[in-house]
């Protein structure tokens, strides 16, 4: 049943996008020195825009909520379980056909790279400045939603 969907469909932009219910995943973020940091997986070279930045997450299920699907995500990605993070605004970037929602979370623990296990879809994660952003390649998922996300990370820090 897992497998129901799987698959690569095409939305109303012309992308092409992993998951026929769309997807989901969790933008970790925490207070820094110089403010917000979040944290970002570095994808497999393998994967779909490998080698770029990007927020732990993937392909939902059907009947599958938002936030369980992005809390499954990040548990097979990074080892993290639904009691490690508390989970805050959701913004969803809808392509029409396809649509990826971002579930914004804080650590309900300290959460450092190190400590995490993970698969093999990230070449490892990193906590990184909000304003350093525009110093790496970021997925251009998470670039399409940069202004919206920081505007809603901006409101969870007040
Ligand atoms: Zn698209």
């Amino acid at each position: 049943m897992f497998a129901s969907t799987d698959g690569w469909t095409t939305c109303s932009h012309g992308h092409r996008h992993w998951g026929r219910a769309g997807a989901a995943g969790i933008l970790l973020h925490r207070d820094g020195a110089g403010g917000p940091e979040v944290l970002l997986q570095h994808r497999a070279d393998w994967s779909h825009h490998g080698g770029t930045w990007g927020t732990p997450g993937g392909a939902l299920h059907y009947g599958e909520t938002v936030d369980r699907g992005a809390l499954r995500e990040v548990r097979e990605e990074l080892g993290l379980l639904p009691d490690d993070v508390v989970l805050g605004a959701r913004s969803v970037d809808d392509h029409g056909g396809w649509s990826y929602t971002t579930v914004l979370a804080r650590p309900a623990r300290s959460i450092e790279p190190g400590d995490l296990r993970l698969d093999g879809e990230s070449n490892g994660v990193a906590w990184l400045p909000l304003d350093g952003l525009s110093g790496v390649e970021l997925h251009p998922g998470l670039a399409a939603s940069l202004p919206l996300l920081r505007s809603l990370l901006e409101d969870a820090a007040r």
